[in-house]
């Protein structure tokens, strides 16, 4: 096994996330039209946490729907990168790095952006935005402004 590979042989590309897995080409597919997307379990109900995968990560069930989602949550926990994850990200840093915990269940990896790195807090609502690259559209997370 090579560097370029992780240990499903994947190839381990500049940071790119794996479009093709099966699981997860509907998740990317809606991003691409702006809509945040989580697999419900048909048995459970419960919203699976990301990525998409083949079972129900809470009662292993393997039969499940696509839930649109508010793309409303609160940070679970987040931590700013001052050194670069991969050599791709060295323009980004400083950059932050939350896991969100979505209203409707399931957490994610991602950025708080339109917000300073160290100013992301635990708790914090935030709602998603879209960041859309070339070939592939990312879900970020900006923080909800009060009225
Ligand atoms: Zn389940």
């Amino acid at each position: 096994m090579s560097k370029t590979q992780d240990e499903r042989g994947r190839a381990a590309r500049r940071g790119q996330p794996f479009l093709d897995e099966p699981e997860a080409k509907p998740f990317w597919a809606s991003l691409r039209e702006h809509r945040l997307t989580a697999q419900r379990c048909s048995s459970c109900k419960k919203i699976f946490n990301f990525p998409p995968q083949a079972r129900c990560p809470h009662c292993l069930a393997s039969d499940y729907e696509w839930a649109i989602l508010s793309g409303k949550g609160k940070v679970y926990s987040c931590v700013t990168y001052h050194r670069p994850w991969h050599p791709a990200y060295q323009d980004k840093i400083p950059y932050n790095v939350s896991l969100i915990d979505l209203d409707e269940g399931g957490r994610i990896v991602s950025n708080v952006v339109d917000c300073p790195p160290d100013e992301v807090r635990i708790a914090m609502a935030v709602e998603v935005v879209y960041e859309d690259l070339p070939e592939y559209t990312l879900p970020k997370f900006r923080p909800v402004k009060s009225a």
